[in-house]
């Protein structure tokens, strides 16, 4: 039996096709046009092509979007300058800093500037800690993306065993609070965890948000368990993830890799900034 696929690429384009109607109706009825800012800090080509990609996005649905850049060797003050004068700036909705920041640049100090209403990649302190209270305001985007995945999908949380592999601030805490949230119980995996294939196994869904090259094998996967593989790793110059593909064969249901977690981290990206919008200005 092969897994069903968690098929990020369709659900990601019922995404944008009712944000582009809901954006369209606030238009129509005279409100403001939601606007995205992307803070881009040096030239590296991998983030300007990420920022592109996350502007072409918001403009689909019909939400603008403005680049602000600063040279390589901008120092925090200069990007906390530009983050205050954006948070200022009445006419934008959302704000992302495009990670990752040059060296002498604290980017600690760079997210604490932050509005947290308009901090739409959900990574300001506010933020995080509203998600640890269970009361979250803007969740982060991979995390949000996956949970919409499974409930699209009818993936069972409640009362389900959840093991994430990762405890980063950005895909493996945000991700097991949000499953904790939707009463799973749930384990959090790292570098240091003992026996990982043994507790993987235990998952009923199984989240690997680790970095390497087909990690997870077959033999680390129960049965019928939902997989979500958040990876983004290279080999032979093509995107994988952190699952084996034999892993089709024993879960579920699976996301492929590409075309699962990443669309849908993208397409809440823009969720983000519409939702931003209407919280700051109804
Ligand atoms: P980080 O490098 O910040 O975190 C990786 C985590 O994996 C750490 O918690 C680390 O543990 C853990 N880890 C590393 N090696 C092992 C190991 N051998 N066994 C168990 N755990 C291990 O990465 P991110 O969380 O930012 O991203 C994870 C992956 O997801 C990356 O490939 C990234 O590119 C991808 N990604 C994909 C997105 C998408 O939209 N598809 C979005 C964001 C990220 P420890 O804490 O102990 O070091």
């Amino acid at each position: 039996m092969s897994a069903i696929r968690l098929d990020g690429n369709r659900v990601a384009e019922s995404i944008y096709e009712e944000l582009a109607a809901r954006v369209a109706a606030r238009v129509a009825a005279g409100r403001p046009r939601p606007h995205l800012a992307a803070v881009l800090v040096g030239a590296d080509p991998a983030s300007l092509n990420y920022v592109r990609m996350k502007r072409r996005n918001a403009e689909r649905v019909g939400i603008e979007s403005s680049d602000h850049r600063l040279p390589e060797t901008a120092s925090t003050e200069e990007v906390v300058a530009l983050v205050s004068g954006l948070n200022a700036d009445e006419g934008v909705s959302g704000l992302l800093v495009q990670m990752p920041l040059p060296g002498q640049v604290d980017a600690e100090a760079v997210v604490e500037a932050l509005s947290p209403v308009k901090d739409v990649d959900g990574l300001h302190p506010f933020n995080a800690g509203r998600l640890s209270l269970g009361v979250p305001l803007v969740k982060p985007c991979t995390p949000a993306g996956i949970l919409l995945l499974l409930g699209h999908y009818q993936v069972p949380l409640e009362g389900r065993r959840a093991v994430v592999v990762g405890r980063s601030n950005i895909v493996g805490k945000p991700v097991s609070l949000l499953l904790l949230q939707a009463n799973a119980t749930v384990t959090i995996c790292h570098s240091r965890t003992a026996d990982l294939r043994a507790v993987c196994r235990e998952a009923d869904v199984l989240v690997s948000a680790v970095g390497k090259t087909f990690y997870i094998g077959p033999d680390w996967v129960k049965p019928g368990a939902a997989v979500v593989d958040v990876g983004v790793n290279r080999l032979d110059g093509k995107v994988v993830g952190d699952v084996h593909p034999d892993v089709v064969e024993i879960a579920g249901w699976l996301t492929p890799n590409p075309g699962g977690v990443g669309p849908m981290t993208r397409a809440l990206l823009v969720r983000n900034t519409y939702d931003a919008e209407v919280r700051r200005r109804g």
